[in-house]
Formats: C-alpha cells, sequence, structure tokens
C-alpha cells in the first residue's frame, strides 16, 4: 500500500520527545511551547507566533480576536478546507465566496473588488495547494476599502510570493501542522501576527479567557483550551531545523511527478512555477477531464493498493451551510469543476522516488487505454 501520506520524523523528535518524559514536561506549560513559537515567528518574520492545538482552532481565535461578529461579511474563496468558512458562521458573519482561477486553483482576485460593501470586514486568503493567492491586489483592496486580512497559510510553510514568506501578510496569518503539512507536531497549529495587544489577546482566547490579571477564575468572555501541549511544540521544533529540507524534498516530489506524466492525456497537471512563485506541491494534485475520468482513476489506483483524495468540495455546495440558507443557488463554475474533477497522488515527505515512479507508472498506463 502506498498510502496518500506519510511523515518524515528523521530529526530530533525522539530526543526531544525523550526530555518531555525525563523532566515530566508534558503539558502546554513546558518550555518547547514558547521555543518553538519564537523559532517559528523568527523564520516566518513575524513579532509573534502563539501555538494553539490545530489549524482550524487558530481560524477560530483569529476571526474572534479580529472582532468579526454577527452579520459581519468576510470574503473569501469557494473552494477550500472547511476550517475558514465554519470560524466564519460560527461567529454569526458571513462568507462570501469567490471563484477559483481555473490554473492555480487559488481564489480569482478579480471578483473581489465587486463584492465588498459596509458590511466587509476582511478579506480571508487561503493559499491552495502549492501555489500562493497573488497577494498584491488583495494587499492594495485592504488598504483602499481598510479590511483585515487573514492569511491561511496552512499548507504554505517555507512558500513565499514575491520572495516573502507566506504566513507574513495577514494581521494575522495561520498555520497548520497536521501530519500531512510541510512540518507537523501530530496535530497542532499557530497564529501568527505583528501587533502586542493581538498577541495578547490570541493568547488569552486559545487559554479559556483566563485574564492575564486580577483574580483567577473570573472570566470577562468567552474563549477555548485550544492550547498546544509541550509534546507537540517539541516534535515542531524539532521539524523546523528540518523544514528547508522538507521543502525542497516537497518540491523534488512534485518536479518528478510532473517530470514522469509530462505527456500523459485527460489530465490538467498543477503548474511548477508562475510568475510569483515555485510551486511548493502541498500535495500533487490532477483535474481529469470528466468526473467519470476522475472516479475511474482513483478506482484503478486504489486497485494497485495507491492512496488518493479528492479535491476539496465548494463551500456553496455544503448541505450544511445550504440548510443554514447560506450560498443557495450561487454558481462558481471554476471551483465547481476542479472540485468534481480533481483528485490527488500520494506526495507525503516519506514517499520514495521509486513509489512516485510506481505510481506514475500506473497512471500513464491507464491513461493510455
Ligand atoms: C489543513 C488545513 C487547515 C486545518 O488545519 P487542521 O490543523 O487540520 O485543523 C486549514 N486550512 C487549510 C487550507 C488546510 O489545508
Amino acid at each position: 500500500m502506498i498510502p496518500v501520506n506519510t511523515p518524515l520524523l528523521n530529526g530530533n523528535e525522539l530526543n526531544y520527545l525523550t526530555e518531555c518524559i525525563n523532566t515530566g514536561w508534558i503539558s502546554s506549560e513546558g518550555p518547547f511551547v514558547s521555543k518553538f513559537e519564537n523559532e517559528f515567528a523568527k523564520y516566518i518574520g513575524t513579532n509573534y507566533g502563539i501555538a494553539v492545538s490545530n489549524g482550524s482552532a487558530a481560524l477560530d481565535i483569529a476571526i474572534k480576536a479580529l472582532n468579526i461578529g454577527l452579520g459581519d461579511e468576510v470574503i473569501m474563496p469557494t473552494f477550500t478546507i472547511i476550517s475558514p468558512a465554519q470560524s466564519v458562521v460560527s461567529v454569526g458573519a458571513i462568507p462570501v465566496l469567490v471563484d477559483c482561477d481555473p490554473v492555480t486553483w487559488n481564489m480569482n482576485v478579480n471578483e473581489i473588488e465587486n463584492k465588498i460593501n459596509d458590511k466587509t470586514k476582511a478579506i480571508l486568503v487561503v493559499h491552495i495547494y502549492g501555489l500562493p493567492v497573488d497577494m498584491d491586489p488583495i494587499l492594495a483592496l485592504c488598504s483602499k476599502y481598510n479590511l483585515f486580512l487573514i492569511e491561511d497559510a496552512a499548507e504554505m510553510h517555507g512558500q513565499t510570493y514575491k520572495n516573502k514568506l507566506c504566513g507574513s501578510f495577514g494581521d494575522i496569518s495561520i498555520f497548520s501542522f497536521y501530519p500531512n503539512k510541510h512540518i507537523t507536531t501530530g496535530e497542532g497549529g499557530m497564529i501568527m501576527c505583528n501587533n502586542f495587544e493581538l498577541n495578547e489577546r490570541c493568547k488569552k482566547l486559545r487559554n479559556l479567557a483566563f485574564e492575564p490579571s486580577g483574580r483567577r477564575f473570573v472570566h470577562n468572555e468567552i474563549g477555548w483550551n485550544y492550547r498546544m501541549t509541550n509534546i507537540q511544540a517539541a516534535i515542531g521544533l524539532a521539524q523546523l531545523e528540518r523544514i528547508n529540507d522538507h521543502v525542497k524534498r516537497k518540491r523534488e516530489i512534485g518536479i518528478r511527478y510532473l517530470n514522469n506524466l509530462k505527456y500523459i492525456k485527460g489530465y490538467e497537471l498543477p503548474l511548477e512555477k508562475n510568475e510569483y512563485a515555485e510551486n511548493i506541491f502541498w500535495i500533487f494534485g490532477l483535474v481529469a477531464n470528466s468526473e467519470k475520468r476522475c472516479n475511474d482513476t482513483v478506482a484503478e489506483l486504489t486497485k494497485h493498493q495507491i492512496g488518493t483524495r479528492p479535491f476539496f468540495w465548494c463551500m456553496h455546495k455544503q448541505p450544511v451551510f445550504n440548510r443554514m440558507n447560506l450560498f443557495l443557488n450561487e454558481k462558481h463554475p471554476n471551483a465547481e469543476k476542479i472540485a468534481t474533477n480533481g483528485f490527488y497522488l500520494p506526495s507525503g515527505l516519506g514517499i520514495t522516488d521509486s513509489e512516485i515512479d510506481y505510481v506514475s507508472e500506473k497512471l500513464l498506463k491507464f491513461s493510455n487505454l
């Protein structure tokens, strides 16, 4: 079986974990947490990093920390994982969706300005699958209309837009450290910001909104227990030491697939690069020229014990949101097409070159039938 993802844990992970056990520091109070926060913030180039239990938790905190609430609108892509949309919906705010670009799979920045009105509070960008969103037009819109920029960089550790690291653009940016991301903590996430008050507020919200001063156990607002443990941070710190190798290997994996599949017919392949970034290939995705071809390919690869995943499903097609009367009858044709016809191949850091070649060979053979 070639799973769709296997992580790489071959650095100091075991040493640091042993230290957790030997010292007894296993909760969020342990020393690896602030070490990991400081080192990752330094790497990304932000003043602050707030480690949390996962990337979705980071988004919950980001939305609340910016005081986005009832009736506010947040412009975001329809083609994304549900996390950012559910964070917006759960505070009573409304996601305003835009379609994606058919080639980069990222939100179409040309659709944004028309959707800005008095209720718009923020633009939430989600960098999808390996190439970043075109940030310059978004930065211009945020300053023209005085909007917050929230950056979901959960798939972009080490990726840059015009040579500036993703996750350093937002008023608040977030990362995930799930095992299929470029660096992992098992489960985990981090919020990045430059503003001191925002940093303090995020730290408070992740810790049940305990007040930093005054009588303990007296609360003025609702927060969450979204803390990261010392055990997670220990793994994260070891992973961070190797992040440049991970990024380099991810690019090698993507380029090896691209070369192997160069002449394949019936599928669109990801771009190796565009005018502002080199693809970091968080996953290696393909879009088949029909839904049937997509399903048949996945079935064929499954037969050969090759793991695949379908692409994200559009937010405007989510039954849970439609039942809330959100996005009824909306159409976003580019996103609908890649959501129904797209899937990705095993592309985690643990994959070997011979596994990539095996997967490519089976796929090529099937495409020629
Ligand atoms: C993985 C991911 C998340 C969610 O992170 P979790 O740690 O799994 O909660 C959010 N946004 C994007 C774009 C992701 O890829």
